[in-house]
């Protein structure tokens, strides 16, 4: 049996088109223009069986991305889903907010460090996904766990920052948090899900090297891209991004990195959604990239 992972959601929080948004991109997507595809929020289903499939990060679509994946149905009559378990690598909402999708008497298993798992307690609407029956393990960073059917997973530390909602309104930089990359395994092969990181350090770099296929933080390809688009009024790096573009970007900083390299959770200001843009080609061109909803990788 071989590692597989089937990407069921490829963009950052908002999807695209994202509900509220018109920016180009949005409109052409909600247009179905043929150039740039609709994509939903990050999301990864992992196998090592083809049957049994652990979810790392829940995303507020997972209803859409089961639906849309066969995959993920249940199998036979009654109730009843191959997805056997959920690692959990952010507290944010398009981190978590599918979780609630999981509701209905499924047994589970929820995998998360000790710092997330207290968010889904101290938010008593998480209670709905009853204790019994969806079991919460704390998984400790950097220590590899059996996630059981032939995978082990480690949480590897990443630059970040805390999920918006803990920010300290009044404080100019937010504080440095929890942000995790997903290292997961079979029989020597290993995928490796970073869809935060706020810099690459040696660190990270060392970090990404241990991964065959690498799903990076595609979030943003400038760090002005919100602020020039009028979207926003933060930078990139100060939402815990680094952007692709720049001496210290990711092209740049990960463009010897060995292995497989694809841009992964990207927003819908990111013009390397758009198929025939010059980014596109320029990430195209570095040997990276780029994830979309429904791409299949098998190790
Ligand atoms: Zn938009």
């Amino acid at each position: 049996m071989k590692l597989e992972a089937l990407i069921v959601g490829s963009a950052a929080g908002g999807g695209l088109p994202q509900w509220n948004c018109a920016c180009r991109l949005c409109r052409l997507a909600r247009a179905g223009d043929p150039s740039v595809e609709p994509r939903s929020e990050a999301c990864v289903a992992v196998s090592a069986d083809h049957q049994h499939w652990l979810l790392v990060g829940a995303s507020p679509d997972l209803h859409q991305q089961v639906s849309e994946n066969p995959v993920l149905h249940p199998a036979g009559d009654g109730r009843g889903s191959p997805i056997f378990g959920v690692l959990l690598i952010s507290a944010d909402i398009d981190g978590i907010g599918g979780l609630l999708v999981l509701r209905e008497q499924q047994p589970l298993q929820i995998f998360a460090p000790r710092a997330i798992l207290q968010v889904l307690e101290d938010n008593s609407v998480f209670g709905v996904l009853d204790p019994t029956i969806v079991k919460r393990i704390v998984v400790r960073e950097s220590q590899p766990f059996d996630c059981g059917f032939g995978l082990t997973s480690t949480l590897l530390p990443m630059p970040g920052k805390v999920p918006l909602y803990a920010e300290d309104p009044l404080a100019a930089e937010p504080a440095s948090g929890e942000a995790y990359a997903a290292l997961v395994e079979h029989e020597g092969r290993s995928i490796l899900i970073a869809p935060a990181c706020a810099e690459i350090n040696q660190s990270v770099r060392e970090t990404l090297g241990r991964g065959d296929i690498v799903l990076f933080d595609g979030t943003f390809f400038t760090d002005h891209e919100m602020i020039e688009g009028g979207l926003g009024k933060k930078s990139s790096r100060r939402m815990g991004h680094v952007p692709i573009e720049g001496p210290d970007g990711s092209l740049s900083r990960l463009a010897d990195l060995p292995g497989r390299r694809i841009y992964f959770h990207i927003n819908n200001t990111n013009p390397i959604l758009l198929n025939d843009s010059p980014e596109r080609r320029r990430v195209e061109g570095a040997g990276f990239e780029v994830a979309y909803d429904g791409m299949e990788l098998r190790l």
